[in-house]
């Protein structure tokens, strides 16, 4: 994330603010400037009083809704309670992951015509007493999210029950878009050969994979060659985990570089993925250090093993069109 000033007074702003603390003017982040601008009688996002969505609206022709609002196909159940918070957070979360769609100018749409989309959803009580589940995922463009996620006391407990390192509103958006890109990138820009010899045999039976994850654990010494151990379930997850794992690093050193924390290379300018991870490990072991000294859990509970740097390099080079050039 890159750092905000007021257009006004020049008071730091944030990525997320409404208003300036300085001066006092409503503030409008616009996806096409990436810059946080004066409001100014410009219409802001339509969820900008419901959600505190401080987007700017996209053109009257195209709705009353901003860039990021408007992929959002399903709202919550706004007649329960809680459900108006919980809506707020996870929009929160998915305007910092399309602002890194939106800055590598992704397309939104498959060739198949599948559009990226999200519907945010809450299990539901059957009449028979009996609880419908709804499960996070993605199915052709189509990310679920259970918003129950959004509760952090819940939150926890998944993934604590699951002995997951992290588990963060963000990472879900990350995670799920990766297998949209999957798609897009991979299977219809014809990079599957590449793929497989990375990740393996993306078409190997995924529902048997996921009972065999679940049935066993992650083999032993998974470090070595995935990020997580959910990675280790199918290709397809491998894929979206280190999808995310790369807008991670890429929106770590952006905001590292901000605040003058690191020197590394513009993460979204072309060239090679090795000296943005050898930014960001170091990195990334100084930010677990703050935390711990502050007694916080680790901000990033990973280990990037060369393996990874090679999968993190795969998805670097089918960004590599929609880096800027360096020169
Ligand atoms: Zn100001
Ligand atoms: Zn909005
Ligand atoms: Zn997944």
């Amino acid at each position: 994330m890159k750092r905000f000033a007021c257009p006004s007074c020049d008071h730091e702003v944030f990525f997320d603010s409404l208003t300036c603390l300085g001066c006092g003017i409503d503030l409008a982040y616009d996806p096409d400037s990436a810059r946080v601008e004066a409001l100014d009688g410009r219409p802001g996002c339509d969820n900008r009083a419901e959600i505190g969505c401080n987007w700017i609206a996209r053109k009257p022709e195209e709705g009353a809704f901003c860039a990021s609002c408007a992929l959002t196909e399903t709202i919550p159940d706004l007649t329960v309670p809680g459900n108006d918070l919980r809506w707020r957070k996870i929009e929160a979360a998915k305007r910092r992951l399309i602002y890194s769609l939106l800055r590598l100018d992704l397309p939104l749409v498959s060739r198949a015509g599948n559009a990226l989309r999200f519907r945010l959803l809450a299990d539901e009580k059957m009449p028979d007493g009996r609880v419908q589940r709804v499960l996070t995922g993605h199915d052709d463009g189509l990310v679920t999210l259970n918003v129950s996620e959004a509760d952090d006391d819940r939150r926890e407990r998944m993934r604590t029950e699951m002995g997951e390192r992290y588990r963060t509103l963000l990472g879900h958006c990350r995670h799920e878009v990766g297998h949209f890109y999957f798609d897009v990138l991979v299977a219809e820009g014809g990079r599957k050969a590449e793929f497989t010899a990375l990740f393996g045999d993306p078409d190997q039976d995924y529902q048997a994979a996921l009972n065999r994850h679940y049935a066993e654990g992650p083999p032993e010494g998974w470090e070595d060659r995935h990020v997580s151990a959910y990675a280790t379930t199918h290709p397809w997850e491998d894929f979206a985990e280190t999808f995310a794992h790369w807008l991670h690093m890429t929106d770590g050193l952006e905001t590292a570089s901000a605040y003058g924390l690191v020197s590394a290379p513009d993460p979204y300018a072309r060239g090679p993925v090795e000296p943005l991870a050898q930014a960001w490990v170091p990195l990334a072991i100084a930010m677990n250090a703050m935390s711990r000294a502050l007694g916080q859990p680790d901000l990033y509970p990973f280990v990037i093993a060369p393996p990874v740097v090679e999968k993190l390099g795969f998805i670097h080079d089918l960004m590599a069109d929609r880096l800027r050039s360096a020169a």
